[in-house]
């Protein structure tokens, strides 16, 4: 009896662990599926009891369990992430540097991303609009003025029922600012949402179970629609998200660094790589922060900075994802035949700025954001099924930027508030260059 128990745990530690590789064979078979349904003349029960019936069941269920997710989840963690920044006023100074730091490399993350994705354009030469169901309702353009206005909720409560972003994230931080300030009467309220947070993470948890079945229809379903020239596009798209994180690191992160700590790169790097092993293999800002934190602590950043920095970048600062967000609004836009103008790409940065903080730092989270950048333009969330396929690769190199982003931002902070012990972060230099 025992001995069941013991295995059937290591049964569910197993299915866990296995995770990524079942989506990625939920992916490949998906794919292969896909090209022979393709291969195969229309018929009823190809269009109806595959394509139209099951496939749609196990695709569009999953896409909207992870869509059902998403004004439940930005709500509470954004209560969690500002009610947990400590006594406000004490961190002042520090805080205000930090989310400078967070929210500008975002932007700029955003930036880059969306001028790659415009002048690379990865999804030029695949036409899905086929497959959208009724017309693609771009949003309509607003100026700047409303697009501010309009993040102040009149009614928060239907902010949250019709899942209008912004408001809700406007409201959710006023909520955990409120709670910090109040301080101890708070307490409860705090632990309510602390609690609620770990609840809808368990939730997106669970419906990722579903991911690989989910992955595996959506992905049919496209390469049984638009063939291999899907392929091609979505290989562009994975390239020049990677083109991207790779610019935001080495321009973005490595000039901040130098113009503000006047230090070699080199120790941070050599250390980073204990913390990339982590955020590779678990596609998680959250389960890295015991990591950073040593790591700072090992190249001499004081405890009142890297306590503070570590895990707030943790849960707000995501510019790896944020540069996937841009490119894949991009990519989906032109894979639908949709213009995106210069209002649009407006929204999308402040979009997918704000989304970084309510994004969890956990696998596969950015994604669920997605769908609220894609919705604040008015893009086509059937995109989302198309680029499913190869989210959880690209979630191990984003979540590995999202991370470095807080380590660096960490070390900039640390040496402007005079918290960095250049001497240590030197010799550990010197003993690791040897
Ligand atoms: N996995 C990412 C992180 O933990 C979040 C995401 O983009 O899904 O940083």
């Amino acid at each position: 009896m025992k001995r069941k128990k013991v295995r059937r745990k290591e049964n569910y530690y197993e299915k866990k662990i296995t995770l990524t590789s079942k989506i990625l064979l939920g992916l490949l078979l998906g794919f292969l599926f896909g090209l022979l349904l393709k291969q195969m003349p229309s018929s009823y029960i190809k269009d109806t009891v595959i394509l139209g019936g099951v496939f749609k069941i196990f695709g569009n269920g999953f896409t909207s369990a992870i869509k059902m997710m998403v004004v439940p989840l930005v709500f509470v963690s954004l209560i969690c992430g500002s009610a947990s920044m400590g006594d406000v006023n004490k961190l002042g100074r520090i805080g205000g540097k930090t989310m400078l730091f967070y929210l500008g490399t975002t932007a700029i993350a955003i930036i880059i991303s969306l001028f790659l994705g415009s002048i690379l354009k990865p999804g030029l030469g695949l036409d899905m609009s086929n497959l959208v169901s009724g017309d693609v309702a771009i949003g309509e353009s607003k100026s700047l003025v409303e697009i501010i206005l309009n993040i102040i909720p009149s009614n928060p409560i239907q902010s949250l029922a019709n899942g209008d972003m912004l408001q809700v994230i406007f409201f959710a931080l006023l909520i955990g600012i409120a709670i910090n300030v109040v301080g101890q009467k708070a307490e409860p309220i705090k632990v309510l949402f602390e609690s609620a947070n770990e609840v809808c993470m368990k939730m997106v948890n669970i419906i990722m179970l579903f991911a690989p079945y989910g992955v595996f229809a959506l992905v049919s379903n496209t390469f049984a629609t638009v063939g291999t020239d899907a392929v091609f596009a979505l290989l562009k798209y994975v390239g020049v998200v990677l083109l991207g994180l790779l610019i935001h690191v080495s321009v973005v992160y490595g000039g901040l660094f130098k113009i503000f700590t006047k230090q070699k790169i080199k120790p941070f790097l050599k250390k980073f790589t204990q913390v990339a092993a982590v955020t590779f293999s678990t596609a998680s800002s959250n389960a890295s922060v015991p990591v950073s934190l040593e790591i700072m602590e090992e190249l001499g950043v004081g405890k009142a900075t890297r306590s503070f920095t570590i895990p707030m970048g943790a849960t707000i600062n995501m510019d790896g994802t944020a540069i996937m967000q841009g490119v894949a609004a991009l990519f989906i836009a032109q894979i639908y035949g949709v213009d995106l103008g210069l209002n649009d790409m407006m929204t999308i940065v402040l979009t997918a700025t704000l989304a970084s903080i309510g994004t969890a730092g956990v696998p596969g989270v950015g994604m669920i954001m997605l769908s609220m950048v894609l919705q604040s333009v008015g893009l086509p969330l059937e995109g989302i099924g198309l680029i499913m396929g190869v989210e959880r690769i690209i979630d191990m190199f984003r979540t590995t930027v999202n991370v470095m982003g807080d380590n660096v931002c960490t070390l900039v902070i640390a040496n402007s508030e005079k918290d960095l012990d250049l001497e240590q972060y030197n010799k550990d230099a010197k003993s690791q260059l040897a």
